[in-house]
């Protein structure tokens, strides 16, 4: 275990009321949009208009919506629109290809997703919750604690942000659309599975009732939480899902993931391969590469065993360098002990690729957000 948390702080002024976030757009059903623009004296229609300017020209910006009477969409985005996301800082890396992003939402609570752009795509990592519950010893979010849950517009807020700073290519390279958004900042996106969900149907619903993103595209990072998991499977939506494992063994995996008491490694991956068994989707395997603690050759033989006992081709690995967290005495694994790890996984047939470690500079890989100000 890592120690003392670092990075909680209960008196913290920019720890706000708690409470519910103002009604904002994306939170309504396209039905409840039609009747929330009616109750405001408006025609049906305006509904849609607005959908267009939100969903497909990324913006919330009353001027520029001037297919709509200056009166009416000044009442329509002041009363549907509220501004959820407030940026507060802004970092870069990668000559400006990996952007970090640290949010304050209406209550001061705090969150950060990173953009980050390739040569062929790009992915946008994006919050569920401000803060976790879940309190893997390795991970910078998870020494915070849990302030609350985002909701649906909160979380969609910012994929329209990223998308529209691509669209109006700010984000060097040229103008360029979003195409993979992966649930892999601040929080447990299964334990916030109703906004998450509805943040899915969102992403992947046609304009201009959402974004028109490729389900596939949508990635799901889970700590393996597998009620949610095995409801995830049944909603029809085959967005890519991914078990964070870190240990093939119990004893091990559950003090680097204390929710294994409840759900054991055993029972994740069954969870993992009934997924794949359901939409026909790869199931990725996260393993969080840590020096002498779960790197081992035999650790490796052993999670090659386990995925091989379920079946062939349904699941890949994406080992990840450790990236360092304060305070932790942890660290990222020899590179000649990964690359035999790769190797052995490899060997069992586990299609294996080590995942990169963009924007650890920055404090905005995996496992580093930590919402902190002023460092
Ligand atoms: N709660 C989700 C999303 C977490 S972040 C989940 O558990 O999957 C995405 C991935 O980063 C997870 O696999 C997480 O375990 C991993 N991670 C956390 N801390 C890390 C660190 N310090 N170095 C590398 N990966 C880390």
């Amino acid at each position: 275990m890592t120690g003392t948390p670092v990075r909680l702080d209960l008196s913290s002024p920019s720890r706000g009321p708690r409470g519910k976030p103002p009604r904002h757009f994306v939170d309504l059903t396209p039905d409840e949009r039609v009747a929330a623009v009616t109750a405001l004296g408006e025609k049906p229609f305006r509904a849609k208009q607005l959908a267009t300017h939100y969903f497909t020209h990324l913006t919330a910006d009353a001027a520029a919506m001037t297919d709509l009477p200056a009166a009416s969409r000044d009442r329509l985005v002041e009363d549907l629109f509220p501004q959820l996301l407030t940026n507060v800082r802004t970092q870069t890396a990668d000559g400006g290809t990996t952007v970090k992003t640290l949010w304050h939402l209406f209550d001061h609570a705090k969150v950060e997703s990173v953009l980050m752009r390739y040569a062929n795509r790009t992915t946008l990592c994006i919050s569920s919750q401000a803060g976790c519950g879940l309190a893997c010893a390795f991970c910078a979010t998870g020494q915070m604690g849990l302030t609350r849950n985002l909701s649906t517009a909160e979380i969609v807020e910012q994929v329209r942000e990223a998308a529209r700073a691509l669209q109006a290519g700010e984000v060097p390279g040229g103008p360029t659309r979003l195409s993979n958004v992966v649930f892999m900042g601040m929080g447990e996106p299964l334990a916030n599975y109703k906004a998450i969900m509805a943040t899915v149907r969102t992403l992947v619903a046609p304009a201009p009732d959402g974004l028109g993103m490729s389900a596939r595209n949508v990635t799901v990072s889970t700590v393996g939480m597998v009620p949610a998991m095995r409801k995830l499977a049944d909603e029809g939506i085959p967005v890519t899902l991914a078990l964070s494992l870190h240990a093939p063994d119990d004893e091990l995996r559950s003090e680097l993931v204390p929710v294994n008491t409840r759900w054991n490694v055993d029972e994740a991956i069954d969870a993992a391969h009934h997924y794949f068994e359901v939409t026909g989707r790869r199931v990725s395997i996260e393993y969080a590469l840590i020096r002498d603690v779960n790197d081992h050759a035999w650790r490796a033989d052993l999670l090659g065993e386990k995925l091989n006992a379920r079946g062939k081709g349904w699941v890949h690995c994406n080992p990840i360098p450790l990236n360092p967290v304060p305070n932790s005495r942890w660290t990222a694994s020899d590179p000649r002990v990964e690359a035999e790890f790769v190797a052995r996984l490899r060997a069992h047939g586990i299609p294996t690729t080590v995942r990169d470690t963009r924007g650890s500079d920055i404090d905005g890989a995996c496992g580093q957000l930590a919402a902190e100000e002023d460092e």
